[in-house]
């Protein structure tokens, strides 16, 4: 079968069906193609089914601290691995069936299931159907990278997505990979009740951050009890049955951790490897990101790559604002850009480490004088009130300008507090407006003013 529309949307990940819901409300055609779930990484195997298990391991840490607050619970804590994922696949349904939903209520859009490729820069086989359309857009996404490590090819191991059907509780979670991704699942299994130890190659976990706020994250991680184990070069691993073995070679520490399951957390890779992206003459680098523009626009006319495929952002916020970037420019003859962004993210273990703009490593390789103000949560009023008192909050000024240039908040409501500084930033107004500005008591944010009035030189 052959068809034509106006656009062609392969994925529905993050910015797919925006995009296909504002194409077809500009009266466009729409073909959008998924060979998986409705909805890709975030709403599957991503974003939201890690933070509803985060909640659940909230709970779990909270009840064992029960007592801290005057609350007595008679009996054991315990934590039933298929009820917190009954919970968690409850959710995630729910959102990738609202999207169907939408998906497949919107006028003129065809929704195609199966694996798309192109076969020239204006066709796009799914199966036996061969589509046309004059613009193509690429919302492919991305999966875990499985490291050549030697020994895996014979060793089970476990990703971000094999994680979500796991329903036992492992003995011993050994987690390859000190970032975003193996902390959250560290630390959450770990407050279910595995014993877990995290092995990172670098000489820090989450080795961009600065070193002071990924070393208090290794402090409050090994406080709960959770192994790490830095500087991790030369990993192999073995093992079958009921036991794998990470061997490593390391600065100190014992030669090899043993436990029940091997999870992976070692970066991601674009799923563009079987797109026939060559045939289209669409440019990629050499990791396999389709290369793109500041708008987005790939290296043949009337195909554009959005999302984590581009290499440009590895958010949902980051995929959801390149669709906003393309609609604007496509539709509304704008000048949007891919550098206009901030970068700005969230860590979801507790507390949650918010993050905008530079690290103090960044603003100091700058070479302009800057400033910065820290603030421990110990001396944050509404922490000390909920028993929430790890973590601190620091803020970067560019000294002449009062711009901010940079904040991390590690502490309780970490991943909200960082807003009222991001919007600051956007809004391109000097750090004095937040202390002209009246806050809520008590709340964390409230101190980020305080921060500020407090600003000294950083030492470069
Ligand atoms: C464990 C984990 C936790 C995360 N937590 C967060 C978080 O808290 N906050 C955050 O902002 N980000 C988070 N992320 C990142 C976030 O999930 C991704 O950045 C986001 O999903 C990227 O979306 P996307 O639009 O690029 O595509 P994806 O969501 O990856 O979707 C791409 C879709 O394209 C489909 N597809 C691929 N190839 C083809 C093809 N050839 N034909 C047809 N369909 C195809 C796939 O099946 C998929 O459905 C997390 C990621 C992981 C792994």
């Amino acid at each position: 079968m052959n068809t034509t529309h106006d656009a062609i949307i392969i994925g529905t990940g993050q910015a797919g069906p925006s995009l296909a819901s504002r194409l077809s409300r500009e009266g466009m055609s729409v073909a959008i193609v998924e060979r998986h779930l409705v909805g890709g990484t975030c709403v599957n195997t991503g974003c939201i089914p890690t933070k509803a298990m985060v909640a659940s391991a909230y709970a779990a840490h909270l009840a064992r601290r029960a007592v801290d607050y005057g609350v007595t619970i008679d009996g054991r804590i315990g934590v039933d691995i298929p009820s917190v994922k009954a919970r968690k696949d409850a959710i995630s349904a729910k959102s990738r069936q609202g999207l169907e939903k939408m998906l497949n209520g919107l006028e003129k859009c065809d929704v195609f299931r199966g694996h798309a490729r192109f076969r020239s820069a204006r066709e796009v086989a799914v199966g036996e159907t061969l589509l046309r359309a004059d613009r193509i857009f690429i919302n492919v996404g991305g999966r875990a990278a499985v490291p050549k490590l030697p020994g895996i090819d014979g060793t089970p191991f476990l990703t971000n997505s094999s994680m979500m059907d796991l329903s036992v509780l492992p003995e011993h979670l050994v987690v390859v990979g000190g970032s975003y991704v193996g902390l959250e699942f560290g630390q959450m299994f770990r407050r279910f009740g595995s014993q877990v130890t995290i092995v990172e190659m670098g000489s820090a976990l989450v080795g961009r951050e600065d070193a002071d706020v990924s070393g208090a994250i290794r402090d409050l991680l090994e406080e709960e009890g959770i192994g790490v184990r830095l500087n991790a070069r030369c990993i192999t691993v073995s093992g079958g049955g009921s036991k794998v073995t990470a061997h490593l070679e390391c600065t100190e520490g014992k030669p090899a951790v043993t436990g029940s399951h091997l999870l992976l957390a070692t970066g991601r890779r674009p799923n563009t490897d079987d797109l026939g992206l060559d045939v289209a003459g669409i440019k990629q680098d050499e990791r396999g990101y389709v290369v793109v523009d500041d708008q987005l626009r790939t290296s043949v006319e009337g195909v554009w790559a959005l999302g984590d495929c581009n290499g440009k952002g590895a958010f949902t916020h980051t995929s959801y604002n390149d669709y906003e970037i393309v609609a604007a420019n496509l539709l509304e003859s704008g000048q949007r850009r891919v550098s206009d962004r901030i970068p700005a993210y969230a860590l979801y273990i507790d507390p949650p480490l918010g993050r905008a703009g530079l690290t103090e490593a960044q603003v100091s390789d700058r070479g302009r004088p800057a400033l910065v103000g820290t603030r421990a949560m110990t001396r944050v009023g509404r922490a000390v009130e909920k028993g929430e008192t790890k973590g601190f909050m620091k803020v970067l000024v560019d000294r002449d300008s009062r711009e901010i240039l940079g904040a991390s908040v590690l502490g309780t409501g970490g991943d909200e507090v960082i807003h009222c500084v991001l919007d600051t930033m956007y809004a391109k107004a000097p750090c004095d407006v937040l202390q002209h500005a009246v806050n809520i008591h008590p709340t964390v944010s409230e101190l980020i003013p305080t921060v500020l009035g407090d600003l000294k030189p950083l030492q470069v």
